[in-house]
C-alpha cells in the first residue's frame, strides 16, 4: 500500500510551503513518487518511472561513494548570507538572484558577501530561475560577476531555450540549464541549440537514473545533479544519479534536505562539510506515521497515482 506523506517546509520554496508525495514499495526497495502540484498526468509519467525504477529494479553501480554538494542562500541579507554559507562548510554556494523586480542591487550585495565568506577558492553560483529577459539577464549578470569575483555559471537565466541560447552568446560567463531539462519534451534540444554549457540534471523528471545517464551522455555537456526537494527516499535516487555520472567535477544541488522539517526516515540525507554519501539503496522510511498527510490529500494522490498509471499504460 503506497503512503502519502505531508511535510512543511522551514521556507517558502517553488510557491510551495507543504511537500507533498506518495512512497511506493517493490522488490527493489523504495520509491518516491512526488510530482509537483502543477505538473499534468503526462507530465508526471517520468516521476513514476523514477519511482518505479527505485521500487523494482535499482541503479547502476556507482563509481564514487560521495558527492559534494552546494549551500543554497536564499534571498535573504549580506550577513545571513555569510552565516548559512559558513554554517555548511559547502566550498560552493549557490545564490537565489532575481527573487522580485528590482532586486539587482541586494543580489549583488549578496554574492559579494557570499564571496567573501567562501574565499577565492570557492564557486559561487546564481540561479535565476527564468526570471530575466534576454537584455536584463546579460546586464545583471555581467555585475553579478563582478561582484562575485567570477561566477561559476547562471542557472536559468530566462524562460526558453531560444533566450538561454541568445544570452549565452553575449556573456562570458557559463549557462547552466534547469528548467528547459526538466520540463522539456526533448531535453537534448538544450544541447542542439547552443543555449547552455551546462545542464542540469534531476533524475524523478527525467524517468529515472538510467534515462537521466542517458541524457547526461546524450547531452555531451558538463552535468550537475539537483534535487526536487525530494524525501531522503527520492534523495536516494538522485544521489546514485551523482554517483553513477561518469563525469562529475561540479558540486551537486542536492542539500535541499535542509529545507524539509522532517523527513520520513530515521538518518536524513544532510550534508557534512559539503559531502553526502551515495546510498546502494533507499532507506527504510519509518516515520511514516509522523508526516501522514490528511485523508483528503491522501485520496487525492492515490487517484493522482491511479491516473498517472494509466498514462503510462496507454
Ligand atoms: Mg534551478
Amino acid at each position: 500500500m503506497p503512503d502519502v506523506y505531508a511535510i512543511p517546509l522551514t521556507t517558502r520554496f517553488r510557491g510551495i510551503t507543504v511537500r507533498e508525495g506518495m512512497l511506493l514499495r517493490g522488490p527493489a526497495g523504495w520509491g518516491e513518487f512526488c510530482p509537483f502540484a502543477d505538473y499534468d498526468d503526462r507530465e508526471s509519467v517520468p516521476w513514476l518511472a523514477a519511482a518505479r525504477e527505485a521500487a523494482e529494479e535499482g541503479w547502476p553501480a556507482p563509481v564514487r561513494e560521495r558527492v559534494p554538494v552546494n549551500c543554497i542562500v536564499p534571498a535573504v541579507g549580506p550577513q545571513r548570507a555569510q552565516e548559512i554559507v559558513r554554517a555548511s562548510g559547502c566550498a560552493t554556494a549557490k545564490v537565489k538572484v532575481a527573487d522580485a523586480p528590482g532586486s539587482l542591487p541586494a543580489d549583488l550585495e549578496r554574492v559579494a558577501a557570499v564571496r567573501d565568506a567562501l574565499g577565492p577558492a570557492g564557486a559561487v553560483r546564481v540561479d535565476a530561475n527564468a526570471a530575466w529577459t534576454v537584455d536584463e539577464a546579460v546586464a545583471a549578470i555581467r555585475e553579478l560577476d563582478r561582484a562575485a569575483g567570477g561566477l561559476q555559471y547562471v542557472e536559468q537565466p530566462c524562460r526558453s531555450v531560444e533566450e538561454l541560447a541568445a544570452v549565452r552568446r553575449r556573456v562570458d560567463t557559463p549557462i547552466a540549464a534547469d528548467e528547459s531539462i526538466r520540463r522539456a519534451e526533448d531535453p537534448l534540444r538544450v544541447a542542439v541549440a547552443g543555449a547552455a554549457d551546462i545542464a542540469v540534471l534531476k533524475c524523478a523528471p527525467l524517468g529515472g537514473v538510467r534515462r537521466a545517464l542517458a541524457v547526461a551522455e546524450a547531452c555531451g555537456l558538463p552535468c550537475v545533479v539537483s534535487s526536487a526537494l525530494e524525501t531522503s527516499v527520492g534523495m536516494a535516487a538522485e544521489l546514485a544519479l551523482a554517483g553513477a555520472l561518469p563525469q562529475l567535477d561540479m558540486a551537486c544541488g542536492l542539500g535541499t534536505g535542509a529545507l524539509l522539517t522532517t523527513d520520513v526516515v530515521a538518518e536524513a540525507f544532510v550534508p557534512r562539510d559539503g559531502w553526502l554519501p551515495v546510498p546502494r539503496s533507499a532507506p527504510e522510511p519509518v516515520l511514516r506515521d509522523r508526516v501522514a498527510a490528511v485523508p483528503e490529500r491522501e485520496l487525492w494522490w492515490r487517484e493522482r497515482l491511479a491516473r498517472v498509471d494509466a498514462h503510462t499504460r496507454g
